[in-house]
């Protein structure tokens, strides 16, 4: 139990935006601002960059674009990844079909487990999915994932997911035999999974990493929502899923590939009554657990030199569409959705062809590898650093049995030899603008007044790893 004690004595909260630095960039981007092409990522970011982990760096630099365009040519070769593809043997020995691809991924990671003394165990989570909408017969669909085993028998409970869905479409979601590249939906995804295991594959963590290919997406969200719901029923403890989808940089003249986009969804759905009465009472609308998994990517993308800048999408996701960090958040898991900045509808699900001299399908020419392996690399810093991570905080509580415009915050002790840090923001920022380090303690009473900020409480190891920043919860 570590020692209780207060650190209400004068607080000296680092200012996480660096004000002092931002004259002097100013005149500087003016100049720039006036002679480059616009893109999101220019935007002068002054907010906090913590300590890179030289481990991870080092990993980040092994992510490569050429082997994600080998991987996302392979998954077009296969011809058609509609989930209602054949997935008999000759099918496979063919190279064709769905079949064949849930193969193949399954024989890269072992191979990446090969290549690691065995580190790496590979499973399927196969089921038949009754007929539905998009399903006209019953269908066999196949999850393919591999596991890294967090190396501390308590952490290794804790589990980080990166996904993105192997089975592709065209303009007809019953077409079983016609071309379906996917190269960008959701190829590039299934890349991003495949090169964060082969990444990530040779160091080690405290926590498991699970890298999953899912299909069923396009039938409507099949295979993800079995895989959550199987997650949930064992009482899995996923800290977050990084579901990457349309993640290929599209190559059309409006793209910003200097940004990726991270979706996150505000009330969760699958918050009760008394949880939505809370948020609705104090404020608590983009503070759900998914939303600080997105604000944890800002800053690893700050922290880590990527090539790509998270940019943050307070929704679930983009009008009319949805993904499978949906079927993860249905379950009560914090989950976030990667898409690239400007998506072109010519070259997602549509029959390869041209007309009216327009090229439609979503090939491979379309697709920016450079700007798939950026994304890749958000991916591994993000999970390599929440699975370095000591666990967020439990019992974290706001006292509020008197009026008072003192804010006291209270958690439980953790195992290990942490320290902790109180992190807050205006009630109307995005992001995390103050940070103040207390040490060691379960307890601390700051003069502000909790009225006005969010606060988070955030556990932090000898090393600097941080852990996911949690919201306490008022007690009386
Ligand atoms: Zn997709």
């Amino acid at each position: 139990m570590a020692p209780e004690r207060s650190a209400a004595n004068k607080p000296t909260p680092v200012d996480i935006m660096f004000r002092s630095r931002i004259s002097s960039i100013f005149g500087l981007l003016a100049i720039l601002a006036a002679s480059v092409p616009r893109s999101v990522a220019q935007a002068p970011d002054q907010r906090e960059k913590l300590p890179a982990d030289p481990q991870i760096t080092a990993a980040l630099m092994q992510v490569s674009a050429q082997r994600i365009q080998a991987d996302i040519e392979k998954l077009v070769s296969f011809q058609t990844r509609l989930t209602l593809s054949a997935p008999d043997a000759d099918s496979i020995k063919a190279g064709h079909g769905i079949g064949a691809a849930r193969e193949w991924i399954k024989a890269e990671f072992e191979r990446y487990s090969l290549d690691c003394g065995g580190c790496l165990e590979i499973k399927t989570d196969s089921f038949t999915e009754a007929p539905a909408d998009r399903i006209p017969r019953p269908t066999v669909i196949t999850n393919v994932y591999a596991v890294l085993k967090g190396t501390d028998p308590d952490s290794s409970k804790r589990i980080v997911l990166v996904t993105g869905h192997y089975d592709s479409r065209n303009s007809d979601t019953f077409d079983v035999t016609g071309n379906a590249p996917g190269a960008n939906d959701d190829a590039s995804g299934t890349a991003v999974s495949l090169e964060c295991a082969r990444v990530l594959s040779k160091l080690k963590f405290p926590a498991t990493i699970i890298f999953l290919a899912v299909a069923g997406e396009e039938q409507g969200l099949n295979g993800s929502r079995h895989f959550a719901k199987m997650a949930r029923d064992q009482g899995w403890n996923i800290e977050a899923v990084l579901n990457n989808d349309i993640v290929g940089g599209d190559r059309n003249s409006q793209q910003d590939p200097g940004v990726v986009r991270v979706f996150s969804e505000g009330v969760p759905v699958a918050a009760t009554d008394a949880e939505l009465r809370l948020i609705r009472n104090l404020g608590g609308e983009s503070d759900s657990a998914s939303r600080q998994v997105a604000r944890y990517i800002a800053e690893v993308g700050r922290t880590y030199q990527t090539g790509v800048k998270p940019l943050l999408e307070f929704r679930l996701d983009r009008y009319l569409r949805g993904g499978d960090h949906i079927s993860f958040n249905q379950q009560g898991y914090a989950a976030v959705r990667f898409t690239e900045y400007r998506e072109d509808y010519h070259h997602q699900h549509q029959n390869v062809r041209s007309e009216n001299g327009i090229e439609y399908g979503d090939l491979p020419k379309w697709v920016n590898f450079d700007y798939v392996a950026s994304v890749a690399r958000v991916n591994a810093a993000t999970l390599a650093s929440l699975a370095s991570a000591p666990a967020p905080p439990m019992q974290v509580r706001l006292q509020t049995k008197e009026l008072e415009n003192n804010s006291t915050i209270t958690w439980a002790a953790s195992a290990g030899n942490l320290s902790y840090e109180i992190l807050w923001r205006a009630t109307t920022s995005p992001e995390w603008e103050k940070m103040q380090a207390i040490g060691n303690v379960t307890r601390t009473t700051l003069a502000m007044s909790k009225d006005n900020v969010i606060f988070a409480v955030r556990a932090v190891d000898i090393l600097g790893h941080r852990s996911v920043p949690v919201v306490p919860q008022p007690e009386r």
